[in-house]
């Protein structure tokens, strides 16, 4: 079988025009010996002003870079060489083609060593990866934005039940580290389900945000967290707080939900919307995880619906006790 022509030359020039990447050749003493259309039409430098230039006076910016580097490396050991982008992110000052100015064309490249005849020679291959690299920084602006929501309860806006846990958990080992206070406030809508029968689903909904608004208005400092619980239930996680600040503060949460004055089902117990709250406070020996102070807290919530609702009770050991 016949050996293939090679290309003629007037064909190999048409496709060098036609590529879709930027591709250098530079000789031995790093003079440019080809330049294509792609690099002419991005670097607003045409081949006729760059041919016989050393590449590194015409872009004194790369001297001593990693570009320079890997040419001369790639010269030398007869290796090819890639730059990382993430560690040079646009080596050459390339710009859209046809949009000159804006911002620079990110860049992926190669170097690439030969020999034709006695020579050697370096090709540079640039690809412009500005595409992928958006496309990857609006990915991860996404991500970070779903993290941020996987963590806010749809409905309320405030924090949902994973971020309570993942706070709750945080807390709870910084105050066995620091021997701290950490209380816990957990709280029920009182008669919701009659709300919802007498309102409808919809303006059950808007019950809720109202109500999970002004809970978590009365959380002043940083470190408090309110937090939808479920349902109808909100919790709130109180650093460097005592069973008494704890309980004033269920008062004053208490206090604030009835001064809504939102109005109730016929069939509550009061007129207005109420809640009922029970509070549980971090103790090294005995409330000292996550399940032992909700169910402490959790108690005390059952034992404020029996007595009667629109009220607070506070843990203190077996016995629960009103505010
Ligand atoms: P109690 O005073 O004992 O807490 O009575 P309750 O009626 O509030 O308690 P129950 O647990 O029987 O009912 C809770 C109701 O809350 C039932 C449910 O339909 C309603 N609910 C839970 N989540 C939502 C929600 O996201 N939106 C609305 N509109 N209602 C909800
Ligand atoms: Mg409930
Ligand atoms: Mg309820």
């Amino acid at each position: 079988m016949s050996e293939l022509a090679p290309a003629p030359q007037h064909l190999s020039a048409r496709v060098l025009g036609l590529a879709q990447l930027g591709l250098i050749v530079l000789d031995i003493n790093q003079h440019i010996v080809m330049w294509n259309q792609w690099m002419a039409s991005r670097s607003g430098k045409s081949a006729h002003r760059v041919l016989g230039q050393d590449l590194f006076d015409l872009y004194g910016e790369l001297r001593g870079q990693r570009l320079e580097q890997a040419v001369l490396s790639a010269m030398q050991s007869n290796l090819p060489q890639t730059l990382s982008p993430a560690l040079n992110p646009s080596p050459f000052p390339l710009y859209p083609a046809g949009s000159w100015g804006g911002e620079r064309v990110e860049q992926a490249v190669s170097v690439t060593p030969f020999n034709e005849g006695k020579e050697r020679y370096c090709l540079i291959e640039v690809s412009d990866i500005s595409t992928i690299v958006g496309r990857e920084r609006q990915l991860r602006s996404q991500a970070e934005q779903l993290r941020a929501q996987s963590y806010v309860d749809g409905l309320t806006g405030i924090a949902n039940r994973r971020h309570f846990d993942v706070a709750l958990d945080r807390e709870l080992r910084r105050a066995m580290r620091n021997d701290g206070q950490l209380s816990l406030l957990l709280m029920d809508i009182d008669s919701f389900k009659a709300y919802n029968d007498h309102f409808g689903h919809q303006q059950g909904d808007a019950c809720l945000s109202m109500v999970a608004e002004a809970f978590a208005s009365m959380l002043q400092r940083p470190a408090d967290l309110a937090a939808r619980y479920g349902g109808e239930e909100f919790a709130a996680v109180l650093p460097d707080t005592s069973a008494e600040q704890a309980a004033l503060h269920a008062e004053t949460i208490r206090a604030k939900i009835a001064s809504l004055n939102l109005a109730h089902s016929p069939k509550a117990t009061k007129p207005h919307v109420t809640m009922s709250i029970g509070v549980a406070t971090f103790d090294k020996d005995t409330l000292n995880d996550a399940a032992a102070l909700l169910a402490a807290a959790d108690s005390c919530l059952y034992a404020a619906k029996h007595a009667g609702r629109d009220c607070v009770i506070v843990y203190r050991g077996e016995q629960a006790s009103a505010a």
